[in-house]
């Protein structure tokens, strides 16, 4: 390819990606320090915890990736067994999977409001599922999920929760799903967490959102090109040590362990994570949360003034508003849904990046009714 090809793709994207307000993506990374591995085939084939014969890999800073995350996460690495994966999708594909291992005859039960990817995991593992009906907020709907659990307390339930649901940024919560397992005398469950968005965000919201090891999960899924931010897809995946253990099996030729859902996997994204966190951190994402939570504060109550009827779950990043205009939404790379459309707050968007939106939506409502715009 010519260079100047390259030159013109590489601004089409620059410019596409300063312009998204409504997709979880933090925009404020700069990773091009490591461009000299990009002459080098990082490979993390197999297990992270057992090298293999294949040796150009990361999988010592993958390890280092994986315990922060696990501290973050309320375990440790002796507890919980984990790797960097693609993103958020393959490791609920991977939650699910080693769920099924554990309860063959299980029912897995998702609210509406799940990732549309879930479906379709469910669907790849042939595991039986019902769909629960969500409250307006996004929230599972507690009451359906009871009536859905009272006729099927002779099945192992698999319960895959939404850590921040993807249009409307809501928790489903982990209390309720405990006090209708221990109503209904259910012996055989796991729970997963689908924490795409919030994995790295709710570790520091006060109060606290109950999601991780503490409470007792089994597994949880966080995307890492999300709230963390990167130049590649990624994430990481945790579960507990014995539901991967009931999986592994090992393969003489690569020599390692095949206890992922791929064979190769990505050297680099390992060592993206591993610099984000050396750089910033605990302290660091806790600030980022508070930076964060300051611009959504201040988008909602933006809107607001202009006569949007904008609103957030406690504590969330996405702004919820009655669905836009196709040219906004367009124009603003906003995410939409039946009825609404959102804006994610997340690092690297200005407050300037608002104030452009708000400038649009306020021309529309001059076009469209003058005489309601003061
Ligand atoms: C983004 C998202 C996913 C998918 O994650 P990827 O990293 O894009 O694979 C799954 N669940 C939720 C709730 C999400 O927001």
């Amino acid at each position: 390819m010519k260079s100047e090809n390259i030159q013109k793709i590489y601004q089409r994207l620059q410019e596409r990606s300063d312009n998204v307000l409504g997709y979880p993506l933090a925009r404020d990374f700069s990773y091009s320090e490591f461009a000299p591995f990009l002459d080098i085939c990082v490979n993390n084939v197999g297990d992270p915890e057992n090298l293999s014969t294949l040796a150009i890999d990361t999988k010592d800073i993958e390890m280092e990736c994986v315990n922060f995350f696990a501290n973050m996460l309320s375990t440790s690495t002796k507890e919980a067994w984990g790797y960097v994966t693609n993103g958020g999708t393959e490791g609920n594909l991977y939650g699910l999977y080693v769920a099924r291992e554990s309860f063959p005859n299980a029912m897995v039960y998702y609210s509406e409001s799940t990732h549309y990817s879930v479906k379709k995991n469910l669907h790849l593992l042939n595991i039986p599922n019902i769909v629960i009906r969500s409250q307006d907020n996004g929230e599972m709907d507690y009451e359906d999920l009871e009536q859905t659990i009272m006729l099927r307390r002779d099945k192992p339930a698999i319960f895959f929760l939404n850590i921040g649901t993807t249009m409307t940024e809501a928790i489903d919560k982990v209390d309720e799903i405990k006090r209708i397992i221990k109503k209904y005398a259910i012996k055989d469950y796991y729970i997963h967490c689908d924490a795409a968005f919030l994995g790295t965000v709710a570790p520091f919201l006060q109060p606290k959102p109950k999601f991780d090891f503490a409470e007792g999960v089994d597994s949880i899924s966080v995307s890492g090109h999300k709230f963390i931010g990167g130049p590649i897809p990624c994430g990481i995946v945790l579960v507990k040590r014995k539901h991967r253990d009931r999986i592994a099996n090992s393969i003489s030729y690569v020599g390692t362990m095949d206890t992922t859902i791929t064979g190769s996997r990505n050297g680099l994204t390992p060592l993206f994570i591993w610099s984000f966190i050396q750089k910033h951190g605990l302290e660091g994402l806790r600030k980022r949360v508070e930076m964060a939570l300051d611009l959504a504060a201040y988008t909602e109550k933006e809107l607001q003034k202009i006569g949007i009827k904008a609103w957030r779950n406690p504590n969330a990043l996405t702004v919820v508003m009655p669905k836009l205009s196709e040219a906004l939404r367009v124009k603003h790379q906003l995410a939409s849904e039946e009825t609404i459309s959102h804006v994610i707050c997340t690092p690297g968007i200005s407050k300037e990046k608002i104030d452009r939106l708000l400038i649009d939506i306020k021309k529309e409502q001059e076009v469209n009714n003058p005489l309601l715009v003061a």
